[in-house]
Order: structure tokens, then sequence, then C-alpha cells
């Protein structure tokens, strides 16, 4: 824990429970971020990046490790939405295609499928929570039994709220019935141990800056490797494929087709950084951690007259979600701001299928890591307390 918070500086700053909003970097993934950047203003760009083709080379070999995959079935983008967008728009949805959906869906995914419903005229079905508000396995058992059901795309922690949703169990179903499972898993990665063999997964998309704790601008998918050579990104550019005559073109064999030849080095080695300072601490280990400090937020504000934790689920994580009697998240957020706590807002317009059918506008977030101490949860539960009495 010392050890973890010395490497972090950004711990002497501020009382950070926004971990997934973007967490705060360690020493030594900002250390290679500015170290690339001074490079390239020393040598130039191109050269930059030739002589630091390994540490790039390093960061797939990192990510695959992360999930369980191989280095070829990863692809660096900017962001988990481009590369969740990148996969969406490229898999082969015919128009009598059924897409299920659940309620932890993200509102960039749900833009980007009522955008591919609108394009291919597939279907968008909403499979139900269960009593529990995580998916609800039975209807998802009954909506793949339809021939026509296609594609799974699940969140595995939604950005608005605690729970887990049950990813293997859901891979498994999907398996079974021969469906595509995209799996959204933005708000796990770096949190838990993830492994794509586990989950069944034919997708996986996560981003950098969250639980990661990798540089602002990165993200990356996954597609599984038998799948690769049949799907055609819907963008190409001359590092997805090459021109091989006047009228032809060829797509290269790896994920790597579904990147852009232009892209942030440094930002790139950083991400590397990142997933093997995760790696380094052990994901049981974060894991383990993060379920109990979060424990420790939801025991304490639940505690406090006027405050009322939102979080559902059967299994927990590190994000922990309430609201204060009479007081809108947005204040809240402002009011702890003030006296140096970050934590970030849910509105429903991030979350459509879930929020507003539990009478919610919106919700505040805070969100611990590793590097959250026992004493911080003390002091955020007295000014969360300050709060709600004022
Ligand atoms: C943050 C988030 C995203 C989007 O990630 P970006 O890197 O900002 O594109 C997607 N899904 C979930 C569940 C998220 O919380």
């Amino acid at each position: 824990m010392e050890r973890a918070r010395a490497l972090t500086p950004g711990c002497e700053q501020v009382l950070h429970l926004n971990h997934a909003g973007a967490s705060l970097l360690p020493q030594p993934v900002l250390d290679a971020v500015v170290g690339h950047l001074q490079l390239e203003s020393q040598i130039g760009g191109y050269e930059a990046a030739e002589a630091a083709a390994p540490q790039v080379e390093r960061t797939y070999a990192s990510i695959a490790e992360l999930i369980g995959a191989g280095p070829d079935e990863i692809a660096l983008l900017d962001s988990a939405t481009r590369a969740w967008n990148m996969a969406m728009h490229s898999l082969p949805i015919e128009p009598q295609d059924r897409v299920l959906i659940s309620r932890a869906e993200y509102g960039s995914n749900a833009i980007a499928l009522l955008q591919l419903q609108k394009r291919t005229g597939c279907q968008l079905v909403l499979v139900e929570d269960d009593e529990h508000g995580q998916i609800d396995l039975e209807a998802l058992e009954r909506a793949l039994a339809d021939d026509d059901t296609a594609l799974v795309s699940l969140v595995h922690v939604p950005t608005q709220g605690g729970l887990v949703n049950p990813a293997v169990e859901v891979g498994r179903l999907c398996r079974e019935a021969g469906v595509l499972f995209v799996l959204d898993a933005c708000q796990s990665t770096g949190q838990m141990p993830l492994d794509v063999d586990e989950l069944g997964c034919a997708v996986l998309t996560a981003t950098g800056r969250k639980f990661l704790r990798g540089p602002r601008g990165t993200g990356f998918l996954y597609m599984r490797r038998d799948l690769i050579p049949h799907i055609e990104p819907v963008m190409l550019d001359l590092h997805a494929a090459t021109w091989t005559a006047a009228d032809q073109y060829e797509v290269r064999e790896d994920a790597r087709r579904f990147e852009m030849w232009e892209h942030d080095v440094a930002t790139r080695i950083g991400l590397g950084v990142a997933v093997d300072h995760a790696l380094g601490w052990g994901l049981d280990a974060i894991a383990e951690r993060n379920t109990s400090l979060a424990d420790g937020v939801r025991t304490r504000l639940s505690a406090i007259p006027g405050v009322t934790v939102r979080d559902q689920g059967e299994q927990r994580c590190a994000i922990t979600t309430f609201t204060v009697d009479g007081l809108g998240a947005e204040a809240v957020k402002a009011c702890l701001r003030a006296e140096g706590a970050n934590v970030s807002v849910t509105t429903a317009v991030s979350a459509q299928l879930d929020l507003p059918r539990r009478g919610l506008d919106a919700v505040v977030r805070a969100s611990v890591h590793y590097v959250t101490t026992e004493e911080e949860l003390d002091r955020f539960a007295t000014l969360v307390s300050a709060i709600a009495r004022a």
C-alpha cells in the first residue's frame, strides 16, 4: 500500500474517488509517456517510433496476458468507444437478425446500436434484469432460443452502479446457442481478473484511463482469432490493409486491421506500462482489496441519514453510487470537489434503460482503487455527512 501510494503522486493532492472516471497515473506510466514525447522532440516522431517499436509491441503482449488472449488478437484504439464501434459496425448483421441488449447498456453503445438498427434493419431486443438488477439469465436463455438471435451485447460492470454482471454465465449460454458475445469490459478491466476463454466472448473492449490507470486517449479491442479473417473493418487505411495493385487491396491478418496508421505512440507505450503495473500487483489482489474498500464505502454511506446507496447486483465491485435527499448529484459533486474530494456523476443520458426506471435522474459515483486508504474513506464519510446535514 505504501509503495503503491508512493508511486502515485496524485495521492498527495486529492482524495480521489473517481478511478472509474479516470484513475491517477502511476509514476512509471507518466515517465514512459513524457519520456517518449521528449524523444520525439529530440530525434523526430518517425525515428522515435522506430526506436520505441519494442515497447509498443510489449503493450500488445501485456494486454494479451491481462485477458488471456494472444497479441495477434489485440488492436489498440484511442478509446473503448472507438474499439466497440469498430467491432460492432464491422460484424455481419442482417435485417432479420436479433441483437440482445440489457439494461446496463452504456450510452455510447446504445446510440451505436440504434444507428446499427437504422442501417441494417436488425431488431434490438431488451433482456430484462433479474431481482438483483443484473441480466436475467433465464430470460437470456429464452431469447437465445430464437434462431434469429445473432449477437448479445453485455456491459460487464455498468458505469452507473457497483454490480458485476454474470459475464461467464452469459458467455456459456452464448456459446451453447452459437451466438456472438460482445463484452464491454470498460469498468471491469484493471479491477478484476479477466480471461477471454472463460468469458467466452468473441469481442471484448476496454479503455486505458479507468481502473487500468493508463493515459487518457487509449483503449483496446480483443477479437477472437478465428473470427478476425471474416470481419472486414468498416474503415480501412494503409496500416489496416495493403494497396496491392491499382484496383486491389489486402486486409491484414491480425486484429490490427481495426487500427489506423496514425496514433499516439507515447500513450500506447504508457498503456503497456500501466498494464504491467497492474499485473505486477496481481489482479486477484487488486480485486480483493477493492471489494473490501468499496464495501467500506457502502457501510459508511448507509449509516448517514439522508444518504441512499443505489448499488444493485449479487457481486459488487469498486464502484459505489448514492444519492443525497434534497440535493442534486451535481451539487453533491461540487461540494465534495470544493473540499478536495473527487467523485463523478452518472446521469440518465448515460443509462436510459436503467436509471429512469429506478426513478433516478442522476447518481453520485464514488469509485475506489487499491491506492485508496481506510483513512480516506473516513474523511469522505465525514464530508458526505456534512453535505447531507446542510
Ligand atoms: C467509460 C465507459 C465506456 C467508454 O469508454 P471510452 O474510453 O470513454 O470510450 C464504455 N462503456 C462503459 C461501461 C464505460 O463505463
